[in-house]
């Protein structure tokens, strides 16, 4: 550790800055990766005496820059006669340890990108500013000679602790001046309190919570698995409301047990669910795990990647990019809600989360437990193989049922011209509000209406430059771009003809359903959830709390409310448009439309209160729709799993995409002729397009895509990457990419 100390630190550098780089006497040559898209590592000299080691840190010329980087391998000058440039420094920062790098490796290969991408992941926390002291106030025991009732309460609250200034004004309750005056005669001080480096120890050895039987048994067999050592799988399949997390819990009491020094990674797909795990782990294991996702301040996340790396931190709860952090002694991952979507990410380095935490695992010979409600194909189709431990929990917690789904066939009782609730549904409501019982209405669209057009010249709406609509959000007043985040306000006039108040605002979303609720229920509470009403974590915990206290009758949520909550009086769940992710159809539409089916509806009823859940929709007959009201899962899932092998798509299948795009048709059209002449011949491949992208244009730029298709047995990356090489580099303004296990088809 002093080590780290003893050496000159030196800044992570802005671009641009200019370097003189010399070349010197070498007896070995650094490797150095760049967190930047290149190809490869560069080979840099090692000047004398600077005794690198893999996985430091260090700052490189690069052009007339200088940049930072990893160093990835050592090897020996003698008989290199090339001048090389040599390391200019290296950084105080904990190094990446060799697995890290080994893992980046592999993700790069993965994804058939290069590896300074992922470099660029795993470096933003060791990039981030370093936390600084925190400033608080405290009382001196002086008292100043003149006295007031202000100065009084600020100097009360000061002998009870330590606050930061702001924070001492607003909870004494007076002005900042008063205490700026009182820090002047001296009877308040600022005392600067380091930041802790280290992260409290988890205590594993504070009791558990009860299990029933079906949590027992799974917690058994968890720990017989990690009694086994070595990389180890395990799915843990249970219905909402079975105590996945207390299962998981346990395992991870039982690494940390084990081993003193051993580390664990939960991952969960959205921030909006991290606060409510961080209680449970603070409850379980008496201390706070590290927290990552993009919602925590750059000071703490830098504070999170050091403590990671030098071993004090041992439980970090993170988003997706928690992955890439530089474990030391990763003994077990564990993939919350895997099934999720929001693990694939989509710009950028293009990867999969669960599926890289099982790569991951593997590269530390560690154990990963995969936990859902809902599991996807993928990962039934690996515990049906027996790759993946299958622990089924079947009693809910609790011992309540699972909600009655009824379906409500809108074909028989559509809603009334512009509204969205039949009456079945609203007839349920009022049932429930008398009961003095909350709703949930589930619609996974956000804002007011998901187009506007205009009556006189039928124009829709589209954001500059990009073939997607706007949506109008009512509570702000604009129309915004989802895809783009373009925004502007309501126009008066149509954009296109110039008509006045001839706009018309076309479907529901969120805010238009609590619009209509409003009305039909004046006297109910309301709220909205969605990621434009509750864009903090505190926000959301705070409507949860609320939810969960009952200040609250009716929510109307997209799906960021669908997940991981607990609200002990929510009795009936009405979802608004049941057929909504089955549009589009992708290859997961089925599947995905189930899992969120399934996981909202099972919000409604806890304990000793029976839940309801009724789904609008236009084909009730669908097998999704049929499948949840028989709440057969398995009958579903296998139907599915027969579509797909029948078409050798995922699981019994690879893919990956290709997207092109650029600012000019033609140049696009006539580069998606020639790539789609390189492709490689391959057996157990095809390779379908080039075609217009359902997204055509974005950002003024033309989009093509080619989708490809292999068999298991075939190597797809490799023939990703060999299509790659052969492929004609593509004129300047086009950008190519490539990904591997498409989620997204658009
Ligand atoms: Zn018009």
């Amino acid at each position: 550790m002093l080590a780290f100390g003893v050496r000159r630190e030196t800044p992570w550098p802005s671009t641009g800055r200019s370097i003189s780089a010399m070349t010197t006497v070498m007896s070995r040559i650094a490797q150095v990766l760049l967190p930047l898209p290149l190809p490869e590592a560069f080979d840099y000299a090692e000047p004398e005496g600077m005794d690198l080691k893999v996985g430091e840190l260090v700052a490189v010329p690069l052009g007339p820059r200088q940049v930072s980087g990893a160093v990835v391998a050592l090897k020996d000058a003698h008989g290199h006669n090339r001048a090389l440039k040599s390391v200019l420094a290296r950084h105080a920062e904990p190094a990446l340890p060799a697995r890290a790098l080994e893992f980046i490796d592999w993700a790069a290969r993965y994804a058939v990108d290069s590896p300074g991408q992922p470099l660029a992941i795993a470096l933003r926390g060791a990039r981030a500013p370093k936390p600084r002291p925190q400033k608080l106030l405290r009382a001196t025991g002086l008292r100043p000679a003149r006295m007031t009732p202000a100065r009084e309460k600020a100097l009360a609250t000061a002998d009870a602790g330590s606050f930061p200034p702001k924070a001492l004004a607003e909870v004494a309750g007076v002005s900042t001046a008063v205490i700026k005056s009182l820090i002047q005669e001296g009877a308040l001080e600022i005392e600067l309190r380091e930041i802790p480096a280290s992260f409290p120890a988890p205590d594993p050895a504070r009791p558990g919570p009860k299990l029933n039987p079906s949590q027992a048994a799974a917690v058994e067999a968890l720990r017989a698995m990690l009694d086994e050592g070595g990389f180890q799988a395990a799915l843990i399949d249970g219905v909402t409301g079975s105590g996945k997390t207390e299962v998981y819990l346990e395992a991870v009491a039982a690494v940390l047990a084990k081993d003193p020094d051993a580390q664990v990674l939960v991952l969960l797909p959205e921030i909006a669910l991290t606060q409510a795990v961080i209680a449970r782990f603070a409850e379980r294991f008496g201390a706070e795990p590290g927290e990552w996702h993009s919602g925590v301040a750059s000071p703490n996340r830098r504070r999170v990647w050091e403590a990671v790396a030098t071993g004090r931190c041992r439980i970090v709860v993170g988003a997706r990019s928690a992955l890439f952090l530089p474990f030391g002694k990763l003994a077990l991952i564990v993939v919350d809600e895997e099934h999720d979507a929001s693990y694939k990410q989509d710009e950028g380095f293009i990867y999969h989360a669960r599926d890289l935490a099982v790569a991951r695992a593997k590269i530390e010979d560690a154990a990963v437990i995969l936990a859902s409600a809902t599991p996807s194909l993928e990962s039934l189709w690996n515990a049906e193989q027996g790759r993946y431990r299958w622990l089924r929990l079947k009693a809910r917690h609790g011992q309540a049922v699972l909600p009655d789904i009824e379906l409500i066939d809108l074909r028989q009782t559509p809603p009334e011209p512009g509204r969205w609730l039949s009456w079945p549904l609203v007839q349920a409501m009022g049932e429930t509000f008398a009961r003095g019982e909350q709703t949930l209405l589930f619609l996974n669209r956000r804002g007011y209406a998901p187009l506007v057009l205009c009556k006189a010249c039928g124009e829709r709406l589209c954001a500059p430059d990009t073939q997607s609509w706007l949506v109008e959000h009512r509570y702000s007043g604009r129309l915004v771009c989802h895809l783009t985040g373009f925004s502007m306000p309501r126009p008066e006039r149509c954009p296109h003809c110039g008509a006045k108040d001839s706009l018309a605002s076309i479907g529901p979303g969120v805010e238009r359903v609590a619009e209509e609720a409003a009305q039909l229920f004046p006297e109910a509470r309301m709220a909205v959830f969605s990621s434009d009403t509750v864009q903090h974590p505190e926000a959301a915990r705070a409507l949860i709390e609320q939810m969960q206290a009952g200040e609250i009758d009716i929510l109307v949520a997209t799906q960021a409310a669908a997940k991981g909550h607990n609200f002990p009086r929510l009795t009936l769940v009405g979802v608004v448009d049941a057929d909504l992710s089955l549009r589009g159809g992708d290859l997961r539409a089925g599947e995905r439309t189930y899992q969120l089916l399934a996981q909202v509806s099972g919000r409604a009823g806890r304990a000793d209160r029976p839940g309801r859940a009724l789904l609008q929709t236009y084909c009730p007959e669908h097998p999704v729709m049929q499948a949840l009201m028989a709440k057969d899962r398995d009958a579903f899932i296998e139907a599915e799993m027969a579509e797909r092998r029948a078409a050798g798509l995922p699981p019994f299948g690879r893919l990956a995409a290709v997207i092109l795009s650029g600012p000019d048709a033609q140049a696009l059209e006539a580069y998606a002729r020639a790539l789609a002449a390189s492709a490689p011949n391959g057996e157990g491949v095809e390779v379908y397009g080039p075609a217009d992208a359902p997204l055509g244009l974005v950002r003024g730029r033309r989009r093509k895509r080619f989708l490809v298709r292999a068999d298991r047995t075939v190597d797809l990356q490799a023939f990703m990457s060999t299509w790659r090489a052969r492929a004609p580099k593509p004129p300047g303004p086009i950008r190519m990419t490539v990904d591997i296990d498409p989620y997204n088809f658009l």
